[in-house]
């Protein structure tokens, strides 16, 4: 599958899953922009991506912030000529017992999920329509687009919401060319994920061992975690599929874990 001479935002593209996305993108001829709120790490995997024979650029952009989206997209468009796909990625997680979740908490992990995928959706498809050449939108979703778990009342919101706001941009999207879909990653080594294991052990009283044994890994078919790549190869056949056979769709990639 070639993605030559497409333009591809990847959100949150500064570290983990993001970056992997970039990486594969990139390797199949897109011309990649990694926008974070991590100018550095942003620059700093642009400059790798570049160093393998890549085209890549590193923007500044905060995903909650509706000037920010809008002029990173415009300044994308400038450089690049267009947007024909866009990884909406970038994400935390912050892990509370309901009774404990501080509202500042609660709207800021609202705000980077389900604002930052609505905004870089705005601007990259009024683009894709302005061209009339058409677009493929990524989601990140996760397994909590389908499953809930403990202590996670915020995320498995707001990544159940994504599979809502992607099957809308599938239907208005569909008749212009635009195709929306969901990955949805099982557990996944990340920075994201590293700062969660100490944290749930404390909060369920279980050793570190435990939470990746048996809350992290304990319903996959083989106990394993999914990999960055894993969940980056999905991206670009989702990014690259030629058709609007598959759109509204989400893809879960999580070692058999969630099997909806
Ligand atoms: P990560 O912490 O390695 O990377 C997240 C990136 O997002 C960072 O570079 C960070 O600077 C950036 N970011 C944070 N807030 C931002 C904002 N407001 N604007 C722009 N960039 C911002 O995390 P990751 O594990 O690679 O997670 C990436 C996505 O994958 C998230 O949406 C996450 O929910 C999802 N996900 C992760 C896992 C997992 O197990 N790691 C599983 C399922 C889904």
């Amino acid at each position: 599958m070639s993605l030559n001479n497409k333009v591809a935002v990847v959100t949150g593209a500064a570290s983990g899953i993001g970056e992997q996305c970039a990486r594969k993108l990139a390797s199949l001829g897109a011309a990649v922009v990694i926008a974070d709120l991590n100018l550095g790490n942003a620059q700093k995997a642009a400059s790798s991506i570049i160093e393998a024979g890549g085209k890549a650029l590193a923007i500044e952009m905060d995903v909650t912030n509706e000037d920010a989206v809008d002029q990173g997209i415009e300044n994308v468009v400038e450089e690049f000529g267009g947007i024909d796909v866009l990884v909406s990625n970038a994400g935390i997680q912050i892990v509370n017992s309901i009774e404990e979740y501080a509202f500042t908490d609660w709207k800021k992990m609202l705000a980077i999920h389900l604002d930052g995928a609505f905004l870089t959706t705005r601007a990259a498809i009024r683009h894709m329509y302005a061209a009339g050449r058409g677009g493929s939108i990524v989601y990140m979703g996760s397994v909590h687009s389908h499953e809930a778990s403990k202590l996670k009342s915020a995320y498995v919101t707001a990544k159940h919401g994504l599979l809502g706001l992607a099957r809308v941009v599938a239907k208005e999207g569909g008749p212009r060319g635009v195709r929306a879909n969901v990955v949805c990653p099982g557990f996944v080594r990340t920075p994201l994920v590293d700062k969660q294991i100490p944290e749930q052990a404390k909060a369920l009283g279980i050793s570190e061992a435990d939470v990746v044994k048996n809350v992290m890994l304990k319903e996959t078919v083989d106990g394993e975690f999914t990999t960055v790549e894993d969940v980056a190869n999905t991206v670009a056949f989702l990014a690259g599929f030629e058709s609007a056979a598959l759109t509204g769709q989400s893809v879960i990639v999580s070692h058999g874990w969630s099997m909806h």
